[in-house]
């Protein structure tokens, strides 16, 4: 580890042990931590925070094409909408992304993501052909564009091309509108080896592999792929949607016999490098297995309250033990604050009482929420983040003390008001990525560049 050349005070941080004051944050040149200290005295000509500081919020899922898709779904195309009828919307959304749109796109996204307080991202990317269904001449082509894309904006990213080969479960040929997903685990493997050549791992940005889900991976495959990506990045982060629909579920012990959960647990070894993204539908037994395995259940509360998918047991889950992160999914909201409070508040309402995510240790939802969200969204990245503590990445966040629901409160508070309240503009100042201020006083340094090109794009997308 460099040397720390770098530094930041904090008359209030949150620290592993809680909120601590007069925190002396430095880092070395490569944005990783090299000492945190409380109770410290400001050295001279050092930049002070401008309010509370808290580590930076990692979004554990994100297809960032269907940003440009928010809004346009609200209204009813049949009495019987679903997650399926919106699935085919999307197909046809995504059918005319190509790589100039995408890049515009994923840069305003990221864009947005920071000023929100997201610090890293983990991209679930499966669109990775021309429309026609044929690779591109360089097979990493949509996949290099996004990482470019989150380079340029500062955000650190976790990249995940999806292996995605079958329309259902039973090997179902795949549907002409998923032509552009397509890969088996020898040509995905190819892709992933073609972008780290080209874009070689580095402090911000990370690779692993998202298997789409049982209905579009085979047991071989899901096998087949893992073992290559063991060959040639290690103990690397794997992600897969699970259990999302219960016509999924349905499908799925048709096909197999058992559940969706419960098959991936029987036959692989989950542990702390899976995340299972949604996880809504387990049962009583699913949900003890998973949350003693140490994945991490990734939930988009959002995305998944949009598409009606169901509740997650997230009472019971946590109460065993389990790992949780959040992710904005299709991007209907990009705020980890709504993430947290639709979290609580589906509890609140299928329950009828509140503050039913604290524990016996934590009276505070948002706090436990929040420390939990760090924990398995650093997990999910694959990635040195999650905590402000050495050799992890210098990502923070400040808090406006200007702002009525933070300088106004004592900071027990600070967190419950941040996640609970809405009132007018965010109470993120600041956000730090890697040592760099990438978001002052909320506004980040493209914004404006981004926003024109994204409106441009999303203009062409519409035409
Ligand atoms: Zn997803």
């Amino acid at each position: 580890m460099n040397a720390a050349n770098r530094a930041f005070f904090a008359d209030h941080a949150r620290l592993a042990d809680g909120w601590r004051q007069d925190v002396l944050i430095e880092w070395n040149d490569d944005g990783t931590l090299v000492r945190v200290t409380p109770d410290s005295a400001a050295p001279a000509g050092v930049e002070r925070a401008k309010g509370p500081v808290v580590p930076g919020m990692p979004n554990l899922h994100s297809h960032a094409f269907q940003r440009a898709m928010a809004g346009l779904t609200e209204y009813r195309a049949s009495v019987a909408d679903t997650f399926w009828s919106w699935r085919d919307l999307m197909y046809r959304f995504a059918a005319r992304i190509g790589p100039e749109s995408l890049a515009d796109i994923a840069h305003w996204l990221y864009v947005e993501m920071l000023k929100a307080g997201y610090t890293s991202v983990c991209e679930f990317h499966y669109v990775h052909h021309a429309p026609d269904g044929a690779p591109y001449a360089n097979r990493a082509e949509l996949a290099e564009r996004v990482v470019d894309a989150a380079e340029r904006a500062g955000i650190g990213i976790t990249m995940l091309p999806v292996l995605y080969e079958y329309s259902g479960f039973n090997k179902g040929a795949p549907r002409e509108d998923q032509r552009r997903f397509l890969n088996t685990p020898d040509t995905l493997l190819a892709l992933i080896d073609t972008l780290a050549r080209a874009r070689p791992e580095n402090g911000a940005r990370r690779y692993g592999v998202a298997p789409h889900s049982l209905r579009a991976v085979s047991g071989e495959s899901l096998a087949a792929v893992l073992e290559g990506l063991d060959a040639h990045f290690g103990h690397a982060p794997v992600h897969i949607h699970v259990a999302e629909q219960v016509a999924e579920v349905e499908a799925c012990v048709a096909a197999t016999g058992h559940r969706p959960v419960e098959w991936l647990l029987e036959r692989f070894n989950v542990d702390e490098r899976w995340c299972l993204v949604h996880a809504t539908h387990i049962d009583a037994n699913e949900c003890a297995r998973l949350a003693s395995s140490g994945a991490v259940a990734g939930l988009c509360l959002t995305t998944e309250a949009n598409l009606g998918d169901g509740v997650f047991p997230s009472h019971d889950y946590l109460d065993a033990g389990g790992r949780i992160g959040i992710g904005s999914d299709s991007h209907v909201g990009v705020d980890w604050r709504s993430e947290l409070r639709l979290l609580e508040y589906g509890q609140r309402l299928c329950r009828r009482q509140r503050n039913v995510l604290a524990s016996a240790t934590q009276s505070r939802p948002a706090d436990r929420l929040f420390d939990a969200a760090l924990d398995g969204g650093a997990h999910a990245t694959g990635r040195p983040v999650g905590a402000l503590a050495p050799g992890l990445r210098a990502d923070w966040l400040v808090l406006d003390d200007a702002h009525p629901g933070i300088g106004g409160h004592a900071r027990e508070t600070w967190l419950s008001s941040a996640v609970f309240c809405e009132h007018g503009e965010s109470p993120i100042r600041d956000v730090f990525v890697s040592g760099r201020k990438v978001v002052d006083a909320r506004r980040h340094a493209q914004e404006d560049e981004a926003l024109t090109r994204y409106r441009a794009a999303l203009r062409g997308l519409l035409g």
